[in-house]
């Protein structure tokens, strides 16, 4: 990649995923150079297709799990499938990526001195007794569960970041993201937003997994990546871990019921059973990230559906 004057060398891992590519747009149109990373596991070429003709923006197919050796001044390290369908396809493979991805581009930043920002979760709470949760919250986490590839994969990695930082003072940024939507999202990803409101496009029944009580706090993907720039313009002194999220908090019935007011059509709402070890609550305490990056959600959930179905009414229609 290019030095300017200007834009920084952007490493964005998992750059052709949801969260990746919206952050590619947002360094490209800030005026840096960006190299996405991407294995294309659940992110795809066409993620990044308006991006493509920019001659700041570079697409490398790589698996992060593999060493990169790249001239770089920030990376962000996103690479990991975040669905749970998708996470528990290959948990070993979730489990590598998570680990190794989060050693590799902490030697990278090791060997070029590079800003570093880790997308942990706030899986790392696991199904927490302690709401909201607060970033000192340590979390109530199943080690051995058909979520703990991702949950753990998180909570090492956030070990490694720290003991990267502590061992040789690399300039670190961990981010606990909570349930972000928006476009770009992959229809078939099988997350709760996007499972909603593709189900009321395609006529199809809604699907409730459980009883529909348990909570989520949804953030709009323009906010989240508002909080990314943020906190990665923080002096070095500034490690997180910091959550970033929106707090309002919604059961899962209350979800559906609002996608189904927005969309209407003749969906119905129809019970699933609830899978194992599901969070029964989530919301996150954002008083650190108000405090140390001035930021706080601007979009609220109604806007952001509508948002949101805009942009997957086009892609179903396709
Ligand atoms: P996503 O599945 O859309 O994107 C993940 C991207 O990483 C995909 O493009 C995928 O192909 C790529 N990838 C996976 N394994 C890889 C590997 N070994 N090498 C290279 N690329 C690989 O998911 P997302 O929602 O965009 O999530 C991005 C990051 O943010 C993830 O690390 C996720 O854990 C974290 N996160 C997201 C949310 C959310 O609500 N969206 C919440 C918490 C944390
Ligand atoms: N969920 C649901 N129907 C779906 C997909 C998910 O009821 O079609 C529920 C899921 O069981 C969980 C919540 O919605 O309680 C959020 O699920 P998601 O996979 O989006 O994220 P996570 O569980 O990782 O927070």
């Amino acid at each position: 990649m290019p030095r300017t004057n200007d834009g920084a060398r952007v490493l964005v891992t998992g750059g052709a995923g949801f969260l990746g590519s919206n952050l590619c747009e947002r360094l490209l149109n800030d005026g840096h150079h960006v190299l996405a990373v991407d294995n294309f596991y659940t992110g795809s070429r066409e993620n990044v297709a308006h991006l493509l003709d920019n001659p700041r923006f570079e697409l490398l197919e790589h698996d992060v799990t593999v060493p990169l050796s790249v001239p770089v001044d920030q990376i962000f390290n996103l690479a990991c499938p975040a669905s749970p369908p998708h996470y528990q396809r290959d948990p070993i493979q979730t489990t590598k990526t998570s680990f190794f991805g989060a050693l590799n581009m902490l030697d990278l930043a090791k060997a070029t001195g590079a800003k570093i920002l880790q997308a942990s979760t706030s899986e790392v709470y696991g199904d927490p007794k302690v709401h909201p949760q607060p970033e000192e919250y340590w979390g109530n986490v199943n080690p051995i569960g058909i979520r703990s590839c991702y949950d753990e994969g998180k909570r090492i990695s956030e070990t490694l970041f720290f003991d990267y930082w502590r061992q040789y003072d690399i300039p670190i940024k961990v981010v606990r993201i909570f349930n972000t939507y928006g476009p770009q999202m992959d229809p078939e990803d099988g997350r709760v937003v996007s499972n909603f409101i593709v189900q009321a496009l395609r006529g199809q029944d809604l699907t409730i997994y459980g009883d529909g009580s348990q909570t989520r706090s949804f953030c709009y993907v323009d906010d989240l990546v508002e909080g990314f720039i943020r906190f990665m313009g923080t002096s070095d002194d500034v490690t997180g871990p910091i959550n970033l999220g929106n707090p309002g908090e919604f059961t899962v019935a209350e979800l559906a019921e609002k996608v189904l007011a927005k969309i209407g059509g003749t969906s119905k709402i129809v019970r699933l059973p609830l899978p194992a070890d599901d969070p029964k609550v989530r919301q996150p305490d954002i008083s650190k990230a108000r405090e140390v990056l001035g930021w706080e959600p601007k979009v609220d959930l109604d806007e952001g559906l509508d948002k949101a179905i805009a942009y997957f009414a086009k892609v179903v229609a396709r």
